[in-house]
């Protein structure tokens, strides 16, 4: 699949939590995302304070005031404040982490997929540093004996690796949609923001959505209708 801009729209009054961890393990088994409170082997076990120092996330929850900071009021809907936001990297049109990257392993594409190139990245994590929504991971250790079961169609990582959901790149090649957006039941509409006709240009017409830290200039394209 092709198209001139790709983008991402998060329908939040259609997203229950269980759907919303649904879209997060499919993301992370067919990615070989490691999973540390999971080891393959017990003997590989870490402490609960090392699983949260070495965690990998490509898509993960987080609460509102800490997803959209700035944009919450003490009298906000309650429904609101208490929704778990489904978050993943924005695809910026200006991205900070590309201008930092020093060897280009990070680069934006044409279609706006914000990209990682891992053969490239030194793991000097710059592009985390310049990334303002945290959606970059470092592999601070060997993330392969927490694979619980590798997933052949994709590269498992060394240490000293930077990764990020990349829109599926390797799905929409092979004419798919993301798996987080197969597995939403509709919650995740996903699509090309230049063409009118797109599901995104419906769902961002006939709602109103947000986006993340929209203030930094980075223009993120996931938007979530509220
Ligand atoms: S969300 Fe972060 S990692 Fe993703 S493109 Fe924007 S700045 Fe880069
Ligand atoms: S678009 Fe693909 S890589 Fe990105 S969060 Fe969804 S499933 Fe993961």
């Amino acid at each position: 699949m092709t198209a001139k801009r790709w983008a991402m729209v998060v329908d939040m009054r259609k997203l229950d939590e269980a759907t919303a961890k649904r879209c997060i393990e499919v993301c992370h088994r067919i990615h070989n995302v490691p999973n540390f409170a999971k080891p393959k082997n017990p003997k590989d076990a870490v402490s609960p304070e090392e699983q949260v120092r070495w965690e990998v996330k490509w898509i993960w929850l987080e609460h509102f005031h800490n997803a959209f900071p700035g944009m919450d009021q003490p009298h906000m809907a309650e429904r609101l404040q208490h929704m778990n936001f489904l978050l993943l990297c924005n695809h910026c049109d200006n991205p900070p982490c590309v201008r930092v990257c020093p060897t280009k392993a990070t680069f934006r594409r044409e279609d706006g997929v914000v990209m990682m190139d891992m053969h490239r990245c030194i793991g000097c994590r710059y592009c985390m540093a310049g990334c303002p929504f945290s959606a970059r991971s470092f592999n601070w250790r060997d993330p392969r004996p927490f694979v619980q079961q590798e997933y052949p169609d994709y590269p498992t990582r060394e240490p000293g690796m930077v990764e990020k959901c990349d829109f599926c790149a390797k799905l929409l090649a092979k004419g798919q949609m993301p798996a987080c957006v197969v597995e939403s039941q509709g919650a995740l509409i996903f699509g090309d923001l230049a063409d009118e006709t797109s599901p995104v240009r419906e769902a961002l017409k006939n709602n109103f959505a947000i986006r993340r830290k929209p203030f930094l200039g980075t223009n993120p394209q996931v938007y979530y209708i509220v």
